[in-house]
């Protein structure tokens, strides 16, 4: 299968990894039959009326992927290239993260297919509202709950939360996660997917004996994730060597200064033009000689067409499926350590279940506790993952999927859907 295009295939090279890790899962061929395919998939039309008077109508989707370990969770991404096939492949992989690091959530993912840079403030906002219009029956605290991805942020978790209270008529906070703090949002959730990320890659070093200032890293993506992610592992003493976002990246082999670029963006609204470095593309970030490649933007930046001048030795996916599966069996069959998705970007969702446990109980914890729970749960299940790996002789994204596995096919099991038939 071709592996050149963003978003052709997605799904189906998602739930392929499942087929790689059956073996290792110890669980029956019904529940491996039943993650296949999601529950339910909901395509929306959402009309929203431009500052110009102009009205537009911009199409969205939700798909609940699996519910058996509980109600579906996962982000809310707006971009131009959002399709359905992407949302189901989001989805499957909430659903392989939660049971990844064993949250009690199944897997949700949603989209709407606009350019919101194209966008005022105020029409994003109208957007957002009518996002939730449109799914507003499709999710609930209990059923089914949205987070921030891609183009989305604690701003919109805000408007997007205020709406469904409004349709609704009763304050329901846990039905979305990633909120402003004033709204119900968790202490920690801003930075919590790169901080999760860093936590793995400090268990990482220790295997490998890693001295922190020798480590050089490349970071695609200056979003929440990349941005987050270079900050603390720079703060650790980690060299960020290159960063990068949708204007291209910069490049400094001393280090670049993580602090300036943040202060760049904010000023500039991009990288372009970062002092003390010298511009990079992104397709040739990609492939610098790094101890860790950290990519942070979107799927499919590693495929076949580039899989064999990728030089890191580390690469620690904190995008979701930013390597393919054909890309990932040269990396593996080079030596080169994949740290999956699933895996190194669950902090975030993780914080989100906090959030939503805060929410629920209506008691609110310090930042501290956040962390520290936060680094256990990276740190424990990294720790089971890496074991199964070793133990198998298997890679880490497959021992990930077959560690994840083990937990949904139990649900899947525990639920009847076999007692159901054999008496
Ligand atoms: P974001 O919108 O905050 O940032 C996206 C970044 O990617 C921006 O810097 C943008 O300029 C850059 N970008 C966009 N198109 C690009 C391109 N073609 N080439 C290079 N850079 C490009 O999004 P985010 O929340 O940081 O999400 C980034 C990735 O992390 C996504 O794959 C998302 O699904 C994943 N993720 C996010 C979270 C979360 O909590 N936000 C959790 C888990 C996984």
């Amino acid at each position: 299968m071709s592996d050149t295009s963003p978003s052709q295939g997605l799904f189906d090279d998602a739930i392929s990894r499942l087929d790689l890790a059956f073996p290792y899962a110890d669980i029956g061929e019904e529940a491996l039959a039943k993650l296949k395919k999601p529950k339910e998939i909901l395509e929306v039309a959402i009309p929203v009326r431009h500052d110009d008077g102009r009205l537009e109508v911009y199409t969205g989707y939700r798909v609940r992927h699996d519910d058996t370990r509980g109600p579906t969770k996962g982000g809310i991404r707006f971009h131009p290239s959002v399709c359905l096939d992407e949302v189901k492949a989001l989805a499957f992989w909430m659903t392989c993260k939660c049971a990844c690091v064993d949250l009690p959530f199944g897997g949700g993912k949603g989209g709407v297919v606009v350019d919101p840079t194209q966008l005022s403030l105020f029409e994003i906002e109208r957007l957002s509202r009518g996002y939730i219009d449109a799914i507003a029956d499709f999710i609930g605290p209990d059923r089914d709950i949205p987070a921030p991805d891609v183009y989305t942020n604690a701003t919109i978790m805000g408007w997007m939360a205020d709406q469904y209270a409004i349709i609704k008529r009763v304050k329901a906070p846990a039905v979305i996660t990633g909120k402003p703090l004033a709204l119900g949002g968790s202490l920690g959730r801003e930075d919590a997917t790169a901080r999760g990320g860093v936590y793995i890659l400090q268990e990482v070093a220790k295997d490998m004996v890693w001295d922190y200032g020798e480590v050089t890293v490349a970071v695609q993506g200056f979003g929440n994730v990349g941005s987050h992610a270079a900050r603390l592992l720079a703060a650790e003493g980690f060299r960020v060597v290159a960063v990068s976002d949708v204007s291209g990246g910069c490049y400094n082999p001393q280090g670049v200064d993580v602090a300036a670029a943040l202060e760049h963006v904010k000023a500039s609204g991009s990288l372009r033009g970062l002092p003390n470095s010298e511009p990079i593309s992104n397709a040739d970030l990609l492939e610098l000689p790094v101890t860790v490649l950290v990519p942070a933007a979107l799927e499919r930046v590693i495929t076949h067409a580039n899989v064999d001048r990728i030089r890191a030795k580390v690469v620690c996916e904190l995008a979701n499926g930013p390597i393919s599966a054909h890309a990932d069996e040269g990396l593996r069959q080079r030596g080169t350590m994949v740290i999956p998705d699933i895996l190194a970007n669950a902090g975030g969702v993780t914080v989100s279940y906090y959030e939503w446990v805060q929410n629920k109980a209506g008691l609110y914890w310090p930042l501290g506790e956040v962390h520290g729970r936060l680094r256990r749960t990276m740190t424990e299940e990294y720790r089971r993952i890496r074991q199964l790996s070793t133990d198998h002789r298997i890679g880490m994204r497959i021992a990930a999927y077959a560690h994840a596995l083990r937990r949904m096919g139990r649900a899947v099991e525990a639920g009847g859907t076999r007692a159901m038939y054999t008496g």
